[in-house]
């Protein structure tokens, strides 16, 4: 792995967070256009606390929020979200078995009818945790490995969580339940992803789910763990490439919404998807995210200070969902929206700018989506490439975000000549370049 310096934040890095903004305006119309989508799947951050303290995490989790919600408030939020119409919910946290209602919570999702999922990192994923969840209704356990011992102990900040996350894989396929694999590709971690897939192969895992490390939260804090744009030229090569090991298992290739767009690959990543190939973004149409207060988002990642629509404290979720703009935004999208490269992009209807999250949380804006392959190989063809650079620090609150800024420069003839073989072969690494200085001291 590249190796980490030492964390610019003193933990806990979110120490008090915020309560929740109140009271937020909800238009009182409701148009077609809003009962036509429903979300089929919602991800609910049921608690912010945490066991680990991972450099990556966009929600800065760590300890509880000072006002999530009660289990009466949970239990009524099942209701409304099973009546709205969404068929999973995966809970998350920081880490949703640590609160101790996490079980009630899952059984009334069970009983509304709802598929329940739960997203870890593991820690504390015990045998009767596991089995316990069994009981309650739990379907499926998915669990973030970030490579290789070493370096996913680095990015979790925990020795043993490596072994932890291994040993709740056990304990999963013990109980009979479901799992998958979620894996971050970052800066430190991406030449051991390889070697990291093969032992989770020989792990007998079954469907692995990836993504890369977007600048959100804490990862936004450390310029060092994220990707230059132009590395999409080696990240889609090397999914295909462990598509194509998996293949041969019977494992399944989950690329998650940052992997993409559009380019090349897709055909072998997406192939068997609707229409070939990968949608728009989902948010407020497909998905829905909550907040442990009971904050609503129509995307679980997207940054809190732009796009929570409401509070179930002050509305009913279904009014949130089909009457604020920040849960429309998708709904309503225009062409016109879109500035930069993805404005003037052949692939500009379908893709919207790729995933809305990856590109506010860079720059402040959504609509113009640095980390894309199509983009990057493009680029490629008149010889430049794209990185980016730290210009302002993020307030340091759950889901909040630095500011970068994107420069051009010349791809280095010797580089450019290797990123060609990749496009062309599907194989091969570029250098790993040191991260550009920041370039103001707000940005420390
Ligand atoms: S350039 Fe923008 S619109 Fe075009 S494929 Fe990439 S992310 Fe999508
Ligand atoms: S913002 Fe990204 S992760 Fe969220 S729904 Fe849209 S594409 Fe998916």
């Amino acid at each position: 792995m590249t190796a980490l310096g030492p964390r610019p934040r003193l933990l806990p890095i979110a120490p008090h967070p915020a309560p929740a903004r109140r009271a937020l305006p909800v238009i009182g119309e409701t148009r077609p256009v809003d009962e036509r989508w429903r979300p089929n799947y919602a991800v609910w951050e049921i608690t912010l606390a945490c066991d680990l303290a991972c450099r990556h995490c966009g929600s800065r989790a760590g300890r509880a929020r000072p006002d999530e919600l009660t289990t009466e408030e949970c239990l009524d939020l099942v209701d409304q979200m099973a009546d709205l119409g969404v068929k999973e919910v995966t809970m998350i946290g920081g880490e949703a078995y640590l609160r101790e209602d996490w079980l009630d919570i899952a059984r009334h999702v069970r009983k509304r009818g709802m598929i329940c999922t739960v997203t870890t990192g593991g820690r504390g994923l015990t045998r009767d945790r596991v089995f316990a969840a069994k009981e309650a209704g739990i379907q499926a356990f998915s669990v973030s490995v970030d490579g290789l011992r070493e370096s996913h102990d680095a990015l979790r900040a925990a020795q043993g969580s490596h072994e932890a996350a291994l040993a709740a894989l056990s304990y999963i396929k013990e109980s009979g339940l479901r799992s998958s694999v979620n894996t971050q590709i970052n800066r430190p971690n991406i030449r051991e992803i390889p070697e990291a897939f093969a032992m989770l192969l020989d792990l007998g895992i079954k469907a692995w789910q990836v993504q890369i490390t977007t600048a959100m939260g804490r990862a936004g804090d450390e310029p060092e763990i994220l990707l230059e744009p132009y590395q999409m030229i080696e990240v889609l090569p090397l999914v295909t490439r462990m598509k194509r090991l998996a293949q041969k298992r019977g494992v399944t290739v989950w690329p998650g919404n940052n992997i993409g767009y559009f380019g090349p690959n897709e055909d072998e990543l997406r192939g068997n998807w609707p229409g070939g190939h990968r949608g728009s973004c989902g948010a407020g149409r497909r998905t829905l995210g909550i907040e442990a207060n009971g904050d609503i988002k129509g995307c679980p990642s997207l940054p809190s200070s732009d796009y929570v629509g409401g509070n179930v404290r002050d509305a009913k979720l279904r009014a949130i969902w089909e009457g604020t703009k920040e849960l429309r935004f998708m709904r309503d999208h225009k062409k016109e929206e879109l500035s930069g490269f993805c404005a003037t992009c052949y692939y500009a209807d379908e893709c919207k700018g790729g995933c809305q999250w990856t590109s506010h949380v860079l720059r402040g804006f959504r609509g113009d989506n640095p980390y894309c392959h199509h983009r990057t190989i493009e680029l490629l063809q008149r010889g430049v490439r794209e990185r980016i650079r730290k210009v302002v620090a993020a307030p340091g609150e759950p889901f909040d975000y630095s500011r970068f800024e994107t420069f051009e420069e010349p791809w280095p003839e010797d580089e450019r000549k290797m990123a060609e073989a990749i496009v062309a072969t599907n194989e091969g690494w570029l250098p790993i370049s040191a991260p550009s200085a920041p370039r103001s001291s707000s940005a420390a």
